[in-house]
C-alpha cells in the first residue's frame, strides 16, 4: 500500500516566500471584494481611515480594523454575508450560550475549502484510503460532525458517522467494523477508554483504532500523554471555530503545533489589550484572516483564544505557519503590572515541576501602587516540615524563578499541604483579585 506524503502537494510544499506572495494576493483580492461588497466592511473600513490601495505589502494588514464576535451577533442573522441566499448550499449555527446564536453561510467553494483543509491535515497524521474513521463529533448544526465527515470522505477513508452518544455501541462498532481512527472531543476519548474497560476490551488488544483526531475543547500535553499510554493510540490536535467554517487545521505526524495553511488563512497573534502584534514564541489573542472565504469573509478575526505561533520549519518539510495548542480564553487574562498573565502560563509552569501538586490559587493584590501576585500551590506529598525545611525553601526558591522566567513578573510562592486548597465541581477558580480598581 502507497501511503500519501502530502494531500495537496502544491500548496503544502510551498516554501515561507511563496506562502508570503500568494497571501498577499488574496488579501489585496479580499479587501476589494470587501469594500465593494459588504456594506459592514466598508464602512468599518471608513471608520479606520483606510482604503483597499493602503495594502501594498502583507504587514499592511495591520491597517485593516478587527472583527469580533460581537459583529455577528450584531448582525444576525444573515447581514454580514455576501451575496444572497441562492449563493449558499449550507447553514451552520453556533449554540448561543453567551448570547445570540451566529450563523454562517456556506458556498459550494467554501465547503470545498474546508473539506481540503481537513484532507491535508489527515493525510499528513498518516490517514487515507486503508482507514475506516469513526466521527464521534455530534452532526447538525454543528461543525464538528459534517466537517470531520467530507474531509475524511474526500481522502478516501471509509466514514462511520457515528456522531455522539451510546458509547458501548460506539465501542462495538469500533471492533466490529475495523475502525482505525476516530474523530472526537478528548474528554470523550478519555470517557470511551473507561466505557471501553469496563466492558472488558482493551482498545489496543482488541481493537485496530491506533489514531485520534481531538478538539472542539481545550486540552493539555499532559491530557494526550494519559490517552496514549491508556489505549495506544497516537492523539492529534485540530483546531477551528464555526466563524472561520469549523474544524480546519491538525497538527501533522510530528505533533508539535497545528499547520495553519497559509493559502486558506493568515494568523496573527496580537496583544489583547493593545492590538499590537506579537511575535513567535509570545502568548497572546489569534486574529484569523479567512484569505478565500466567499459567504461570509472574515478579516483579523479576534477569536478569544490563547495561542502562540512557531513560523519555523516543521520537521514534517511544510512551511505552513504552526499555532500551539490553546491556551486559555482571553476573557480570563490578568494585568499584573502593565503585563499580561494567563493563568494557564501558571498552571504550565506549576505542572512541570514534579514535587508539586495539582491544585493552585492565584491571589493578587495591590500594595500602594504596586500590584502584588501570590501563587499557593499544593505540594504533591505531604511533608515533615521540621527536618524538610531546606529542601522547602530551595523548592520554594525553584518556583519563584520558573515562574518569573515564564510570566515576566516576579511572583511571591507559598507551598502549602495536600488538600488545603479548595476543590471545585465545575471550572476550577484559580485566580482571586482583591485589588480595588
Ligand atoms: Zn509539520
Amino acid at each position: 500500500m502507497i501511503y500519501l506524503k502530502y494531500w495537496d502537494p502544491r500548496i503544502e510544499e510551498m516554501s515561507t516566500a511563496d506562502i508570503e506572495a500568494l497571501q498577499f494576493k488574496l488579501l489585496k483580492t479580499l479587501v476589494y471584494r470587501l469594500y465593494s461588497f459588504s456594506d459592514f466592511y466598508r464602512a468599518r473600513m471608513k471608520g479606520s481611515n483606510v482604503h483597499p490601495d493602503d495594502i501594498r505589502s502583507l504587514d499592511d494588514i495591520v491597517k485593516l480594523p478587527f472583527m469580533y464576535k460581537k459583529d455577528l451577533r450584531d448582525h444576525y442573522p444573515d447581514k454580514m454575508f455576501i451575496g444572497g441566499q441562492e449563493d449558499l448550499v449550507r447553514y451552520h449555527v453556533s449554540s448561543g450560550t453567551t448570547g445570540k446564536p451566529t450563523v454562517v453561510g456556506y458556498t459550494q467553494k467554501d465547503l470545498d475549502n474546508w473539506s481540503t483543509s481537513v484532507a491535508r491535515g489527515l493525510t499528513s497524521v498518516g490517514l487515507g484510503r486503508k482507514d475506516v474513521m469513526q466521527v464521534s463529533y455530534g452532526y447538525g448544526l454543528f461543525t464538528g460532525g459534517l466537517g470531520l465527515h467530507y474531509g475524511a470522505e474526500k481522502i478516501g477513508a471509509t466514514v462511520v458517522p457515528a456522531s455522539v452518544g451510546n458509547t458501548e455501541r460506539q465501542i462495538e462498532l469500533i471492533q466490529d467494523l475495523k475502525v482505525t481512527a476516530i474523530a472526537c472531543t478528548p474528554s470523550y476519548m478519555v470517557h470511551m477508554a473507561e466505557v471501553a474497560e469496563k466492558m472488558g476490551i482493551d482498545i489496543n488488544r482488541d481493537t485496530k483504532l491506533r489514531t485520534a483526531i481531538l478538539g472542539a475543547e481545550p486540552w493539555t500535553e499532559k491530557m494526550r500523554a494519559r490517552i496514549e499510554k491508556s489505549t495506544g493510540i497516537k492523539a492529534y490536535d485540530i483546531y477551528g471555530t464555526s466563524e472561520l467554517s469549523g474544524p480546519l487545521f491538525t497538527e501533522c505526524s510530528e505533533q508539535n503545533g497545528i499547520h495553519i495553511w497559509g493559502d486558506l488563512a493568515y494568523v496573527e497573534v496580537i496583544d489583547p489589550e493593545t492590538g499590537e502584534r506579537l511575535g513567535p514564541g509570545e502568548r497572546g489573542e489569534l486574529a484569523i484572516t479567512m484569505l478565500q472565504k466567499e459567504a461570509l469573509p472574515m478579516i483579523r478575526y479576534r477569536i478569544g483564544d490563547v495561542a502562540s505561533f512557531d513560523d519555523s520549519e516543521c520537521a514534517c518539510g511544510r512551511a505552513h505557519l504552526r499555532i500551539s495548542r490553546i491556551q486559555g480564553r482571553v476573557d480570563d487574562m490578568l494585568i499584573i503590572r502593565g503585563i499580561n498573565v494567563f493563568p494557564s502560563q501558571v498552571e504550565f509552569t506549576l505542572m512541570s515541576i514534579p514535587e508539586l501538586g495539582e491544585h493552585f490559587q492565584i491571589v493578587v493584590d495591590r500594595q500602594g501602587a504596586l500590584d502584588t501576585m501570590l501563587v499557593r500551590v499544593e505540594l504533591k506529598n505531604a511533608q515533615p516540615f521540621s527536618d524538610k525545611l531546606d529542601d522547602l525553601l530551595r523548592l520554594k526558591g525553584k518556583v519563584a524563578h520558573l515562574l518569573k522566567n515564564s510570566l515576566n513578573v516576579a511572583v511571591d510562592v507559598e507551598l502549602v499541604s495536600p488538600g488545603t486548597l479548595a476543590r471545585f465541581e465545575g471550572k476550577a477558580k484559580r485566580v482571586v483579585d482583591r485589588r480595588v480598581l
